[in-house]
């Protein structure tokens, strides 16, 4: 099949003008101005669009869709946390299943054809419907409540997903975060990517709570967990990103999500690190208005050189799955961010934290057919901010070379 556009937007390269892309089976063979790219195969005329990469959400919880609008945002992060929980605890695994699928069709409607999703009900996981989009399913780790975790149980999960030939699933682990999840459990998760080469998320410094929990061993997050009875030795000494990083818990492969509440020595560790050795930073701009969180310093970890991805996280903290979305509140932060820059954030960059840099996040030989389709009716050189400003459901979508909206 030839794909025809107005403009075609490979994020590997500069915009093409009258652009053509050839998709084969669920492979890009070719892509360039139409009047050089020849083939027998039929010309599919997409019209006045600009044909480009699918975005890849590189954090939410889809588990949560049916959350939107249900907590209010709460006094304290410990009291939210506190209330998430029991709002958990009254979902059947019903209420799951449909969250998880009203959550794929609005990543789909929104232009999101990889998501990158934590896994907290881990017993659902036999259940989990055969996704819709390339998925990234992260299994949650949680040890607080003395939850059993084993290598074992992750290597069973595992092999369930690897039994399914042709899906678009594909398996990660998330420890929860360092208040919910001991070291040994970021070592055992660790272990276990390198056996079986996954990918691995965890939240870092998403709250001032989290930050006076370990730097200062007090605050209302330090509070509650002590009340669990959580070991809380390991408070008082570092901050949450510094606490992992200088115990080995987490290296230059884990995708962390916020990272928000970074002091100078934070950021000293991050400038101390090799250009390809910074871990990654996913940063959710809804989700950080509804907490009313300190700016983000996208800036400062710009500059740094860290590989810097926009999520949407899960609907219980922000309003909707659109990454477009995303990337307009992260403007409104940030006005001199590029759109360019701003789309490599949801294309290149999120592709490159999964290792997949050949296969997604840009048009080009030997990627997957994973594209699509956004009106345009400006002139080549304001495409990425029209794409941008593009705000109704993307009309065309293909995900691994089939057409799944039109
Ligand atoms: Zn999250």
């Amino acid at each position: 099949m030839i794909l025809r556009a107005r403009i075609v937007v490979p994020m590997d390269g500069p915009p093409i003008e009258n652009g053509a892309v050839v998709v084969d089976g669920r492979q890009i063979m070719a892509v360039g101005p139409a009047s050089q790219i020849r083939g027998s195969e039929p010309v599919h005329d997409l019209g006045d669009v600009a044909l480009m990469p699918g975005l890849i959400n590189a954090h939410t919880h889809l588990d949560y869709t049916m959350l939107r609008g249900a907590i209010f945002s709460q006094p304290s992060f410990a009291a939210w946390v506190r209330r998430i929980n029991a709002v958990k605890r009254s979902m059947d695994s019903d209420d799951c299943l449909k969250s998880i699928a009203h959550g794929f069709d609005e990543c789909l409607r929104w232009g999101t054809t990889t998501v990158c999703t934590i896994a907290s009900f881990p017993e659902l996981m036999p259940h989990l419907p055969d996704p819709p989009i390339r998925t990234w399913w992260f299994y949650e780790m949680i040890d607080v409540r003395h939850r059993i975790t084993t290598e074992d149980v992750v290597k069973g999960a595992l092999s369930f997903f690897q039994h399914r030939a042709g899906s678009l699933a594909s398996f990660g682990l998330s420890p929860h975060a360092p208040f919910t999840a001991s070291l040994d459990l970021y070592r055992l998760a660790n272990g276990c990517a390198q056996s079986f080469s996954m990918p691995l998320t965890t939240h870092v410094a998403e709250s001032d709570e989290e930050f006076e929990m370990f730097t200062a061993a007090r605050g209302p997050l330090h509070a509650m967990l002590a009340s669990m009875r959580r070991p809380m030795g390991d408070c008082g000494h570092a901050t949450p990103f510094g606490h992992l990083w200088d115990t080995g818990a987490i290296n230059a492969q884990w995708m962390l999500a916020h990272m928000n509440e970074l002091n100078d020595g934070d950021f000293d560790l991050l400038a101390s690190l090799p250009r390809g050795g910074k871990p990654t930073i996913i940063h959710c701009p809804g989700t950080h208005r509804y907490f009313r969180r300190a700016p983000f310093a996208w800036r400062r970890l710009d500059e740094l050189g860290v590989n810097l991805c926009t999520g949407t996280d899960s609907l219980a903290s922000t309003d909707s799955l659109s990454l477009l979305g995303e990337l307009r509140r992260l403007r409104e932060a940030e006005p001199t961010l590029s759109a360019e820059r701003l789309l490599r954030t949801v294309t290149r960059h999120p592709a490159r934290a999964l290792r997949r840099e050949a296969q997604l996040g840009k048009i080009a030989p030997g990627a997957l057919a994973d594209l699509i389709a956004v009106p345009v009716s400006g002139s080549v050189a304001r495409v990425h901010e029209e794409i941008v400003q593009f705000d109704r459901p993307i009309p065309w979508v293909m995900i691994d070379g089939e057409i799944r909206r039109s």
